[in-house]
């Protein structure tokens, strides 16, 4: 025979109602349990000072869950849901407690429509169905891995290569032969040594249909003309493991991919013999990287206001040298730009000697470098305001949410598990709260970095201009520091070209905003970085 416990609990508008009063609520499960057949081993009432539902002391309800843990009955009986609590998140953590310890909770009253017992039964049953989605949710992944293990193709990208077959109830992958050979020779080429560059000017010579032209795979990229293969679509064949036979379903990046076997177009070998070749011309490529510009990205044409770019091409001279030659070339002119500009180049080791001859001038008095640093910092501090004061609000609401987690923290009882649940869920909150406005005053802080000179970043430039005033050669020659301290100053370049041989640059920095035009010296001797 199973042992029941009954227990009965008033709230504040229970008193005048006789089936809710203390003595109704022990009647009515009295008789429940006669009806069943269980034995009552105890008929536990929350005495009437015992607060509401929402409270959390119910020392009745506390000696119930102990008897629980030791196993002294296997019956709750409860008038309605709410005697254990009208907190939904209490309630939950009482019945999961019970059942832990092989008790039953059996409610008297079962139909709740329009009652506020109803309500909260139904947030109940809406946590449950949230839960059973999630399961529901959990198994259809399964299954779709499952699916995938087996070679069919539930939903993405079909790569370039392939096609998507279906029967009645899959989908998959076919290899498309004529996208396949194309495939095949872009590794094959590739792996004899053949750069990405010669193969797409092959391809465009060829005739042959680009991936968006030949499938619409990605769209069709109606800013290239036809046949118009790039470097970027020539790469991603290269680097994707499908044609191996290894397709990942899933985001990229993400991490969370599912690898699917499909038919393979090139063998594992190939495959791995062309990461091989990438990787190696990566380091070859950074190994011979030794031409550095130090306006690269700060220069601009100053006849079509288009950015500069700098170039490096190498000629055999008669002598069978070869010989580099570095030029900074506005993009337009190149044909980069889609804008008319016939501005000559300009030779980097001119550009460059200019400007740091400039440079140099001006860091050579400390006391003035330095007054004039932080003289524009005492500018930007009124220019940025508003961002200042939306930092100042943010460190205010931090130091308010943290105040607030104090003060819960200290109304924390130890051996209270209901209690202990509710402070951890708020304070959860708190925490999350707190995490959110502190990853926005990191951007904040990330914009000042930007908008500001900090104090750090004046002491470095003081750091590098002393090293060069003292004449270290090791200053001068190392690029890292000279292109610091191009990008602490702020320098821009507008190279000017008056004629194909007179040339100025107009040079901006932070300290002279509205820069200063200077020719362009010509120096004979090649003004080399050694890194
Ligand atoms: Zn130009």
């Amino acid at each position: 025979m199973k042992r029941a416990v009954i227990y009965a609990r008033t709230s504040y508008d229970d008193r005048d109602n006789d089936s809710r009063n203390l003595r109704g609520q022990i009647e009515m499960g009295r008789e429940y349990a006669e009806q069943r057949g269980y034995r009552v081993i105890a008929e536990m009432p929350e005495s009437e000072r015992g607060a509401s539902g929402a409270s959390i002391d119910l020392p009745v309800l506390n000696q119930i869950r102990e008897m629980a843990q030791s196993g002294e009955f296997d019956i709750l009986i409860v008038r309605e849901l709410d005697r254990l609590s009208r907190n939904l998140a209490k309630q939950l953590l009482v019945e999961k407690e019970l059942e832990q310890a092989g008790v039953t909770i059996e409610y008297v009253l079962g139909d709740y429509s329009d009652t506020p017992e109803g309500q909260l039964q139904k947030h109940i049953k809406a946590v449950i169905a949230e839960y059973e989605r999630e399961k529901i949710k959990e198994r259809m992944l399964r299954g779709k891995h499952l699916k995938l293990k087996s070679g069919y193709v539930v939903s993405g990208h079909c790569p370039y290569g392939y096609r998507i077959t279906k029967d009645d109830a899959h989908a998959y992958f076919e290899i498309y032969e004529p996208e396949a050979r194309i495939v095949r020779r872009i590794f094959d080429q590739y792996i004899k040594g053949i750069t990405v560059t010669q193969i797409k000017r092959r391809f465009v010579t060829e005739q042959i249909l680009t991936p968006a032209e030949s499938g619409n795979y990605f769209g069709v990229n109606k800013q290239r003309g036809p046949y118009e293969w790039s470097r970027t679509s020539i790469y991603s064949i290269l680097n994707n493991q499908a044609y191996a036979g290894i397709w990942h379903f899933g985001k990229t990046g993400s991490g969370e991919t599912i690898p699917v076997e499909i038919p393979a177009i090139i063998d594992l070998g190939t495959f791995e013999a062309a990461q091989k070749r990438k990787q190696h011309n990566t380091r070859h490529n950074r190994r011979n990287r030794k031409h550095q510009y130090l306006l690269a990205t700060r220069c601009r044409c100053d006849r079509c206001k288009t950015a500069m770019s700098g170039n490096t091409y190498f000629i055999t001279n008669k002598a069978g040298e070869r010989i580099r030659h570095q030029h900074y070339r506005c993009r337009a002119a190149m044909g980069q730009v889609v804008k008319d500009c016939d501005a000559p180049t300009f030779r980097v080791d001119e550009v460059d000697y200019t400007v740091w001859c400039w440079v140099e001038e001006r860091i050579d008095d400390d006391q003035k470098f330095t007054a004039s640093l932080q003289k524009i910092q005492a500018e930007q501090k009124t220019t940025n305001a508003p961002l200042l004061k939306d930092i100042e609000t943010i460190d205010g609401l931090i130091s308010d949410e943290r105040k607030k987690l104090e003060r819960l923290l200290d109304m924390y009882v130890e051996d209270d598990e209901i209690m202990k649940e509710a402070v951890e869920n708020r304070k959860r909150k708190y925490l999350h709260v707190i995490r959110s406005l502190q990853r926005q005053r990191a951007e904040l802080d990330a914009e000042v970095e930007q908008n500001f000179l900090t104090d750090a970043q004046i002491e470095s430039a003081r750091n590098y201009a002393r090293k060069i005033r003292v004449g270290m050669k090791k200053a001068r020659q190392n690029f890292a520091a000279k292109r610091q301290l191009i990008e602490i100053l702020n320098i821009t370049a507008d190279l000017i070209a008056v004629t194909k041989k007179e040339k100025y640059v107009r040079i901006r920095c932070i300290i002279d905003p509205n820069g200063e035009t200077i020719p362009i010296k010509s120096t004979s001797s090649l003004f080399q970085y050694r890194t």
